[in-house]
């Protein structure tokens, strides 16, 4: 089967009524877009950069090395778009204690300082981070990614800190370059305010392993509820069937880039529900890519909308 899979890696993502699907890779490491040129990625569409900040003992990454480490995966893309996001830090990914930030006391980290909660309560660290994501942009196509944003006043908070990046690197003389700006839609407050979202980016990315987990209010990481960790929740899809359809209705990119969108069972609805952009990890492109090809897109339209509004989604899966 793989090596069936393989002989798909140059073929077109087209469906069969000729609708285009850009299959994308999440990575965690610059080394890992070796990986996803090798399958045939259209780009990266979540390089998760808190990976840069785990696992470390010492200082966290410095403008310097964050700049080679974003610019490194830029140029192992060889020209195709990175979407680098701003780290996600907190819950499940926790910094290593001896770093000093450490999430001791807090109740319920899911729901405490994470991503760009802990990125706004540390505007130098955050700062550096912005400088060497445009730095890294003047080597290739970069799409900047915020996560977890919920409040107006965060997404402006962040918008400013990117100004003040950018004024920094320019009165220094630094060569930086542009990027498209991005927010992850991962809490159900942000798919429920799509306009101030829409007002502000030019495109969203749908991160469906939070969505599920805030919407169904289960935590991701806890065995004793995982079967209750249901992507096929009708509040859910709905969630998603929304924000693709907003971002379709006013031409803004988007895309999911959860554990989902390299789900085989789920790529037919996600068709369905007009989405044309899905990011995954590498393994996952070439049978994701089977899918689209068999798929019909104009025939799955009106069957995404039973599914939606059925009362057990999965079942017609
Ligand atoms: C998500 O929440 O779906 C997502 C892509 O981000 P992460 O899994 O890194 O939280
Ligand atoms: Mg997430």
């Amino acid at each position: 089967e793989r090596q069936r899979l393989n002989r798909l890696i140059h073929t077109a993502a087209l469906t069969l009524d000729g609708h285009k699907v850009e299959l994308l890779a999440n990575i965690e490491m610059p080394e890992d877009t070796v990986g996803a040129v090798k399958v045939g990625a259209a780009g990266v569409g979540l390089f998760r950069s808190e990976f840069l900040f785990m696992g470390r003992t010492g200082r966290l990454p410095d403008e310097q090395e964050q700049y080679l480490a974003y610019r490194k995966a830029v140029e192992g893309m060889n020209g195709l778009p990175v979407t680098i996001r701003t780290v996600d830090i907190g819950s499940d990914k926790p910094l290593d204690r001896l770093v000093g930030k450490t999430q001791d006391g807090q109740l319920n980290p899911a729901l405490g300082l994470r991503a760009i909660r802990w990125s706004l309560a540390d505007p130098p660290m955050f700062l550096t981070q912005l400088r060497a994501i445009l730095r890294a942009a003047a080597h290739g196509p970069v799409n900047l990614l915020v996560p977890m944003l919920a409040h107006g006043s965060e997404i402006r908070q962040t918008l400013s800190l990117l100004d003040f990046a950018r004024a920094t690197l320019d009165n220094k003389g630094i060569a930086y370059g542009p990027v498209q700006l991005g927010a992850m839609i991962e809490i159900p407050a942000a798919a429920l305010t799509l306009k101030l979202f829409l007002k502000y980016f030019d495109f969203l990315s749908i991160g469906t392993n939070d969505l599920i987990q805030y919407t169904l209010a289960i935590d991701r990481a806890d065995e004793a509820v995982a079967h209750l960790y249901d992507p096929c929740h009708p509040a859910v899809l709905r969630l998603i069937a929304d924000t693709i359809a907003e971002c379709n209705a006013q031409g803004k990119g988007v895309s999911v880039c959860g554990e989902m969108a390299g789900d085989v069972t789920m790529t037919r609805l996600l068709l369905g529900l007009g989405l044309r952009s899905f990011s995954m990890h590498p393994s996952q492109i070439l049978a994701v890519k089977q899918q689209v090809l068999r798929a019909d897109a104009g025939k799955l339209t009106p069957w995404a909308a039973q599914v939606l509004a059925s009362e057990e989604p999965a079942a017609l899966l």
